[in-house]
């Protein structure tokens, strides 16, 4: 071998191996990335604080109606359970947390509004609550504007706390925390005297068992809360896909035992299940 094809074989060498690198390095996003098995990995937001919908239990599993319904959602996309992540998505985070790929959907008692859908896309709906308010057991509160003037907690990025502001009390003394327990912690000890959001999320608060016979719920039905699963914008595989098995989850009564599991120990009447796409305003 000459000099000239010696250097020309030795440059056909570096190409290969550049390649082989450039391939192996995976240039994929997040979704669906490959984890050190092979198999491939999803993260869900979810939320870690909510009892009944999304709670991250001492032992670190996961339990709730949004952790069943993200379960059964990511094993129809193709993820064994061993295969997720769940990620904490706080109400303030969703929409970013999407927009920069932590997550690759999420299931947090997330509500379906004309404002969210600039910045995510929507699979579902897959439940209906309502607002309401959560009180100390020996309170009375008979309709929204009786707030006007009392403190009240919400959570910072929650359609509650915009709906206290634009429509429910205006004159409230809203406090916004970072979380619902947080809100909690303020009713118990008499920082505040209500604790607004979704009757879905109360209902588990009321039912903890440090909680019994502390609060109740006033039986408000402040709004419609439409519970989607948010995407990043533009996904539209996804959320056809996601609705598919949201579909499958009704139908096979899989939908049923998730609303059993996780809303009858706490008693709450949820509605029956939603079409896809049929959002109550
Ligand atoms: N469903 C409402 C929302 O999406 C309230 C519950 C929450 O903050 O997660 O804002």
């Amino acid at each position: 071998m000459n000099l000239r094809k010696a250097s020309a074989a030795a440059a056909a060498v570096l190409v290969l191996s550049l390649t082989a690198t450039a391939c192996g390095s995976g240039d994929s996003d997040s979704a669906g990335e490959e984890g050190d098995s092979g198999a491939k990995k999803i993260t869900v937001g979810i939320k870690f604080d909510q009892p009944g919908i999304g709670l991250k239990t001492p032992d670190g599993s996961f339990a709730g109606f949004d952790v069943d319904i993200a379960t059964y959602v990511a094993k129809e996309l193709g993820y064994a359970d061993k295969d997720i992540t769940f990620k904490e998505t706080p109400s303030a985070d969703r929409e970013t947390a999407l927009e920069r790929g932590d997550v690759d959907f999420i299931a947090a008692s997330y509500s379906i509004t004309d404002e969210r859908k600039e910045k995510v896309d929507f699979a579902g709906p897959y439940l209906l609550a309502h607002q309401d308010l959560l009180i100390r057991a020996d309170d009375n509160i008979a309709e929204g504007s009786d707030l006007n003037g009392k403190k009240l907690c919400s959570v910072t990025g929650s359609t509650s706390a915009q709906n206290v502001k634009d429509k429910v009390a205006p004159k409230a003394q809203l406090k916004e925390y970072g979380t619902y327990s947080e809100c909690i912690d303020g009713l118990a000890g008499g920082a505040v005297d209500a604790l607004t959001t979704d009757d879905s999320i109360l209902a588990g608060y009321a039912s903890q068992e440090q909680n019994k016979g502390k609060f109740k719920l006033a039986g408000l039905s402040l709004s419609n809360e439409n519970y989607g699963i948010g995407v990043k914008k533009g996904d539209t595989k996804l959320v056809d896909d996601i609705n598919a098995a949201l579909e499958k989850m009704v139908s096979d009564g899989a939908w049923d035992k998730a609303v059993q599991d996780n809303f009858g120990p706490a008693g709450y009447k949820n509605e029956p299940a939603p079409k896809i796409g049929a959002i109550v305003s």
